[in-house]
């Protein structure tokens, strides 16, 4: 059996196309059933889906084989004892450090020495600001950034912006890019030399249906 774990939201929305492409068509409407493991049209395939920062766990430990993970959650996990294979190129969006636009109209990020930021990546926002050699408090959370500056936790967030929407209905504006997102195709390290057999069909067709 190959276990692939989904990541829950943005990712699992664009994932099924993606799936669908390379052959593996879950058995039930992923968006509506409450089961957490799913069953494919390919006999030996199922599929988990769990929370995005999840994914890399369930597969370090083997409970999944593959996983389909954002490239902001692996750097965050730091993806020790896994493979990260293929850049899928699904979900893309941008890592990047966001304030208010006020003040934003005088603020330049080239002067920065001391920040406050809410992020839900702590890892990566540290050592992004540690290279720079900009000191930073890092409030830890785990959603809606947005609200941290309108309420006084922080001055600053670093957070995924898309279209920038959600920053702009709350007065924020992006400053500065930390790193570009899209989902890769991740692999448990021992499931590659022991189950290489049953899994290089479906690593390969969904490399091919990314155009990699
Ligand atoms: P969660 O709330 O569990 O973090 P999300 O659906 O918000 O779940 O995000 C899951 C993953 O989807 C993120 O780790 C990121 O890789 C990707 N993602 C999040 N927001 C966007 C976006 N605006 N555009 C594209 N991909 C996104
Ligand atoms: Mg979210």
């Amino acid at each position: 059996m190959v276990t692939i774990a989904l990541s829950k939201g943005r990712i699992l929305e664009e994932s099924l196309p993606l799936l669908k492409r390379a052959g593996i068509v879950p058995n039930e409407d992923l968006t509506k059933t409450r089961r957490l493991i799913i069953d494919t049209n390919v006999p030996d395939v199922q599929l988990i889906v769990i929370r995005a920062a999840d994914v890399p766990t369930y597969v370090r430990y083997g409970a999944a084989d593959l996983g389909i993970a954002g490239k902001d959650v692996l750097s965050e996990d730091g993806c020790e004892g896994l493979y990260e294979l293929v850049d899928l190129g699904i979900a893309r969006c941008r890592l990047m450090v966001a304030e208010p636009a006020g003040m934003a109209q005088t603020d330049d990020p080239r002067a920065w020495t001391r920040l406050r930021i809410a992020t839900k990546y702590v890892r990566i926002a540290q050592s992004h600001f540690a290279q720079k050699g900009i000191q930073t408090d890092i409030v830890h959370l785990y959603g809606s950034m947005e609200l941290a500056p309108l309420v006084g936790l922080a001055d600053r967030i670093v957070d995924l912006v898309s279209s920038g929407k959600t920053l702009a209905a709350n007065g924020l504006v992006a400053v500065e890019h930390i790193m570009d997102v899209s989902a890769w195709l991740i692999a448990n390290r021992a499931a590659m030399k022991m189950k290489y057999p049953s899994l290089k069909p479906v690593i390969a067709s969904l490399a091919g249906e990314c155009g990699q």
